[in-house]
């Protein structure tokens, strides 16, 4: 097997003819190694389904290739989706084991095969959309390590009481454990983009509820951190109609009305919502 290293990029986007989309953050990778590593940091095995999202030229998808038992890539750009099955085929003898799919990942459901282990250079602009969407619909997935810029994997890692703390930490955490996974140099990428980027690697904890809890977790949430600055019982207040009434509700639920958001974590969150 073949890695795609620099000229090999270049020449498939000639071929194509694509010029890289900002909008669809398409930077490709023409590292091998790093791919390698990525795919190592993820832990991936024979026995893994791997889903890739963005797989582009390819880069990712041929090391992951390289690991598991098969591997889905869902693509939105149609050229780059209908090529990917020749270049697979060029470079690996493990082709067969490749399902593309030419789809925004924003819109899957479902998928042929419940995919155990997610691995993906994710388009910088839906980062973060993506990501949760699919540790909601896909609850086979056990771990995996996502590539974004640095500041979204902050954020993505973020514990309470930091400045990086917020909607995209504690959503992410309702799902798994999430961590840093290092860095990324600019120039492993073409083109070069004028942002950083690192790795998050995650592993799917038992999720704190059901549903219907979820969905009233994700609204406070989204009510905590919209006035960052402002405590719990005034950005509560809405929700519970007015501040009195939020800051006996948070004092039952053993939360102090005072706080902010930023200090709580996925499990006093839950608190709020299971108090009604
Ligand atoms: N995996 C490749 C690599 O590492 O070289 C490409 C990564 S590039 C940062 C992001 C890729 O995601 C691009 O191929 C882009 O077309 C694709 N993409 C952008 N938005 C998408 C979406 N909503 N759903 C699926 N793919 C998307």
């Amino acid at each position: 097997m073949s890695l795609l290293g620099a000229s090999e990029i270049r020449e498939l986007a000639a071929a194509l003819n694509i010029k890289p989309s900002k909008s669809l953050g398409q930077n490709f990778v023409h590292d091998g190694n790093v791919c390698r590593k990525i795919v190592r940091t993820a832990g991936l095995t024979s026995s893994d389904i791997a889903l890739e999202i963005g797989p582009g030229l390819g880069s990712l998808t041929l090391a992951m290739l390289e690991e598991a038992q098969s591997v889905i890539a869902v693509e939105i750009d149609a050229r780059l989706a209908g090529q990917l099955p020749a270049t697979a085929a060029k470079h690996s003898e493990r082709a067969e084991l490749l399902t593309v799919i030419n789809q925004d990942a924003l819109t899957l459901k479902s998928l042929p095969v419940a995919p155990t282990v997610l691995i993906a250079n994710l388009p910088y602009n839906v980062s973060v959309p993506v990501f949760l969407h699919l540790l909601e619909i896909f609850p086979s997935l056990r771990s995996g390590v996502v590539m974004v810029q640095a500041e979204v994997a902050d954020r993505l890692a973020a514990k309470p009481n930091s400045k990086e703390y917020g909607i995209p930490s504690v959503k992410a955490a309702w799902w798994a454990d999430v961590t840093g996974a290092g860095s990324v140099s600019r120039s492993i990428f073409w083109p070069q983009p004028n942002v950083d980027s690192k790795l998050v690697a995650f592993v799917r904890r038992p999720t704190p509820g059901d549903e219907e809890l979820r969905k009233k977790v994700f609204t406070i949430i989204d009510l905590a951190f919209a006035q960052r600055r402002k405590m719990l019982r005034s950005a509560l207040s809405s929700l519970y109609g007015g501040s009195a009434a939020a800051e006996s509700h948070l004092t039952a639920a053993g939360i102090d009305p005072t706080l902010r958001g930023e200090a709580l974590d996925i499990s006093a969150f839950c608190a709020i919502a299971k108090q009604g």
